[in-house]
């Protein structure tokens, strides 16, 4: 009819869609997951709005329907959540919105196989996930019909996945979302009950929003709901943490650290948090906010609420508060001193499972460090507060050391009289060891720390002390060695010093501040240093890159 129009996709999203359809096959059940996940989400959406006046209420009986109809060869997922306008169908179901598919259909650019190699990429689709295009793995038209929470008018969007997609006016009585699948030729499992209800409880289990099948008739929950943080512990194995840590988080991994308590008296909370096994495959970097689930009595409210301060970023999972109203606002969040607390708490106690787990380095500590030690070092300059904490569970190379060691450690192994710990800061960490700023320190037997990681130009400077030991660049101008004896005293002052000083001072006038005769050396000639009080060179290397 006249009322169709008719868009093309994005050049972004047809490349999508063109792995989507011709490549993925071993996952694409997954599809159920971001389907169902993205359901739940509208209906969480739609609640809150609605507490807040923003959209009619939630029918008592909402739920999640599953709908295969062998006839026809569809399977519908429908929901009555906050549903789509025009406009929203077109913005998110048309172009790449979200970070996670932007990551992977970057990753999709940049990761092409070499000729005649096996193409790994799919493999990466389960990691990333890819939204609402999953569909097109199962379907090979998709025809989405949603009526927005508060509008009286329906819209539909239909693609076969390839060149563009339709949008037209529809019929819809509630408010919410159908999105029918006509599946594909070898796709006739998902119009069997019995393996949807599989699909369900393995990828759906967890979401507490009520999931259903309808086959012939009858309408089956599907999935348990349950709130697992809910809990007592003793009831919970070990595989059921797991299970709920991959399916909320989309994970892959085992949980290097499953925290599960429940705060009673002045605050009430449940947390149920977890520390990844491995690093997640979306640059942690990139992400700046923690996102773990705020719940008010089991109800998902956000996930925006910081619960935990970006240093600790890495840390998943849901907290579930009774202090806070159901119908809490966004403005509210912001103000509310009970998240403050809650976030105080929470922070403590993640520190404390850090700080007991860092007692056993080969037992795990080292892989903790090795995914997360840069995010949790951004603590040191951010956090004031938990500096103090936070500094003893770092870990370093060494000069002196094979492996990781720590502050601690290091005060332990100082030699008498020195007064200060001494580090150094460069790009790379190979080429701190060979570095000639060493070899005083070296031959005098000073240990070094060596920093290697983004951040470690910017914390050393703002922890400033250690165990009451000031922490120096080995950079920094000004170091006095002349107390320790160097160990192979070979290394004497050479005659004539003076005058070769003075030399090169005359040499390189305009270009240095100044030159000085150095007992930090014992191979190499020369080595620049930076100004006594200045900031020190990988600073200073930093801040040139920088332009300024
Ligand atoms: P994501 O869900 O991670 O944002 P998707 O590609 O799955 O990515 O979906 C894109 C957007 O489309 C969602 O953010 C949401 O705004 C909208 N959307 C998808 N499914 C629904 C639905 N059932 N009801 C309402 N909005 C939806």
């Amino acid at each position: 009819s006249e009322t169709v129009e008719r868009h093309e996709f994005g050049a972004e999203v047809g490349r999508l869609l063109d792995l989507v359809v011709h490549a993925l096959y071993s996952d694409r059940e997954i599809f159920l997951r971001e389907l169902v996940a993205n359901a739940a989400d509208a209906m969480d959406r739609r609640r809150f709005e609605a507490l807040r006046g923003g959209a009619p209420a939630l029918p008592p009986d909402a739920k999640v329907r599953l709908v295969p109809e062998k006839e026809a060869r569809t399977l519908t997922v429908s929901d009555s959540g906050i549903g789509m306008s025009k406009e929203e169908l077109g913005q998110n179901l048309g172009t790449i919105a979200r970070s996670g598919t932007r990551a992977f259909s970057q990753t999709l650019a940049t990761e092409k196989p070499a000729e005649g190699a096996e193409d790994t990429r799919p493999s990466l689709i389960g990691q990333f996930g890819v939204g609402f295009y999953a569909a097109f793995m199962v379907a090979d038209r998709v025809r989405v019909t949603s009526r927005k929470a508060g509008a009286e008018e329906a819209f539909a969007w239909e693609s076969d996945g390839r060149g563009g997609y339709t949008l037209e006016p529809a019929e819809r009585s509630e408010p919410g979302t159908d999105i029918v699948l006509h599946l594909k030729e070898d796709a006739g499992e998902y119009l069997e009950s019995y393996r949807l209800e599989h699909l369900v409880r393995k990828w759906a289990d967890f979401i507490t929003v009520p999931v259903a099948i309808v086959a012939e008739g009858k309408e089956e929950a599907a999935n348990q709901g349950t709130a697992l943080w809910r809990k007592p512990k003793s009831e919970i194995t070990p595989e059921r943490y797991t299970e709920f840590y991959r399916q909320t988080g989309m994970n892959f991994d085992e949980p290097w650290a499953t925290l599960h308590w429940r705060a009673e008296g002045a605050l009430e909370f449940t947390a149920l948090l977890f520390i990844p096994g491995a690093k997640p495959f979306q640059a942690i970097e990139g992400e700046r906010e923690s996102r773990v689930r705020l719940h008010v009595r089991r109800m998902f409210i956000t996930d925006e609420a910081g619960l935990l301060p970006s240093w600790l970023r890495f840390v998943q999972g849901v907290v579930d508060t009774e202090d806070l109203p159901l119908n809490v606002s966004r403005e509210m969040l912001q103000a509310t001193p009970v998240l403050t607390k809650i976030r105080r708490a929470v922070t403590g106690r993640v520190l404390s499972e850090l700080a007991s787990r860092a007692k056993d380095l080969e037992g795990g500590y080292a892989s903790f460090w090795e995914n997360f030690g840069p995010v949790l070092k951004e603590g040191i300059y951010e956090d004031f507060e938990r500096r103090a904490e936070i500094a003893p569970l770092l870990r370093f190379r060494s000069s002196a050391v094979e492996g990781w060691t720590s502050l601690p450690d290091y005060v332990a192994r100082m030699k008498d009289g020195q007064e200060a710990i001494y580090y150094l800061v460069a790009d790379d960490a190979e080429a701190l060891k060979g570095s000639p700023q060493l070899e005083g320190f070296k031959a005098r037997g000073i240990e070094v720390l060596l920093l290697s990681d983004h951040v470690d130009a910017f914390w050393p400077e703002q922890l400033n002390r250690f165990e009451e030991k000031p922490l120096r660049s080995v950079t920094q101008g000004g170091l006095d060695l002349s107390k320790f004896a160097p160990e192979d005293s070979e290394a004497e002052a050479a005659p004539g010093i003076e005058a070769l000083v003075a030399a090169v001072k005359a040499a390189l006038a305009g270009d240095v501040s100044d030159v000085r005769a150095t007992d930090r050396l014992v191979d190499s000639a020369v080595v620049l240093s930076a100004s006594g009080s200045g900031p020190d060179l990988q600073m200073q290397r930093l801040l040139r890159r920088a332009g300024r």
